[in-house]
């Protein structure tokens, strides 16, 4: 056999692979609808463990690790059709457009606070204004954000300016009654353990058609993360967003970062599954001065967006000042 030939059968073998890959996703989506009706869960973690294995013993001359991410990919690619909407809202087509860049103050503080960043932000090209109206805050005597009021503020100011609002919810009733205001919902780290209210936020964004940000628990493990996501997503929503936020280890002994930037794991998350990754420096370092180069250490990883705190006077914070920028240092993360 000459090369011309050996290359003809390895392309033979790459078309029977795409199209089984594809009879594969036809077989997957109808058994999917099968299992719907059944109302049986739709996606089974121990299932797809024991079919890695399966494989693995079976074919011992294939190199393991290609057999997991294989699967891994496939299993992401039946779940990611499943979960897709089709009826996308105008904000998937910013979701798509990257980086995404979602910036603010760690707090909704007050209109003029909060129209001044919105309006800077947008200048600079910034869609997705952040702001936190019911905020996760250790101490229950600290400010816990302007709530309910905070929240059309917060759009308001959003929509004067063409963007839209991101903040965080504690609770699903928090949401229910704001939905005409938040554009997407935010389940901060504190929460990534609250299954009860994955669930339940994941079939009310499912029904209005949001998208939710899930942010790292700080002790989670990343596989935990991705269980999470795994809640909003079998309750009907596909339209998650994963973020890496800072996980807690020993080096804030003796440190000034406030958690331990987390950057390597976007590689590992990029790998296992297809949702968008975004990267928070502010929460991550919990330092002004880092943002820039933590933002384009992220990027450079292939982080598919940033999370920054960002304030037009940031030592007049209310909270999270030491880790505010202004709109004009954002100017130094690449590709912004
Ligand atoms: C936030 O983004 O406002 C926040 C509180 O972050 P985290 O949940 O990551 O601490
Ligand atoms: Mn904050």
């Amino acid at each position: 056999m000459d090369i011309a030939e050996y290359r003809q059968k390895i392309d033979t073998i790459d078309d029977e692979l795409v199209s089984l890959i594809s009879q594969r996703k036809h077989l997957s989506e109808v058994l999917i609808q099968h299992k719907l009706q059944s109302n049986m869960p739709v996606f089974d973690a121990a299932r797809e463990d024991a079919i890695i294995d399966r494989h693995i013993q079976h074919y011992a001359d294939v190199n393991p690790v290609l057999i997991e991410k294989l699967f891994h990919l496939l299993f992401a690619n039946s779940k990611r059709q499943h979960y897709k909407n089709e009826h996308l809202s105008p904000i998937a087509d910013y979701i798509n457009r990257k980086p995404i860049i979602i910036a603010g103050p760690c707090v909704v503080e007050s209109d003029t606070q909060i129209d001044a960043i919105a309006t800077a932000l947008s200048a600079i090209g910034v869609k997705f204004l952040r702001g936190g109206t019911f905020k996760p805050r250790t101490s229950p005597t600290s400010f816990q954000g302007l709530g309910d009021e905070g929240v059309k503020l917060l759009a308001t100011a959003a929509k004067k300016c063409n963007m839209y609002s991101v903040t965080e919810i504690l609770e699903a009733e928090q949401y229910a009654r704001n939905s005409e205001y938040i554009d997407i919902v935010q389940i901060g780290s504190r929460s990534m353990t609250s299954y009860g209210l994955l669930k339940s936020i994941g079939k009310l964004t499912a029904t209005d058609n949001k998208f939710v940000l899930l942010k790292r628990g700080f002790s989670a493990t990343i596989n935990e993360f991705l269980l999470a996501a795994d809640y909003i997503l079998q309750s009907g929503n596909s339209n998650v967003i994963l973020c890496l936020r800072g996980i807690r280890t020993f080096e804030q002994i003796d440190s000034s970062l406030r958690f331990t930037p987390d950057l390597a794991s976007i590689l590992e998350l990029k790998e296992k599954n297809n949702l968008p990754v975004i990267f928070d420096p502010s929460h991550s370092s919990g330092n002004a001065k880092y943002i820039v180069p933590i933002s384009n250490a992220a990027l450079q990883l292939g982080a598919d967006g940033l999370l920054i705190e960002s304030h037009c006077n940031p030592l007049n914070s209310l909270v999270d000042a030491s880790q505010a920028i202004t709109p004009n240092e954002l100017l130094h993360i690449i590709n912004l």
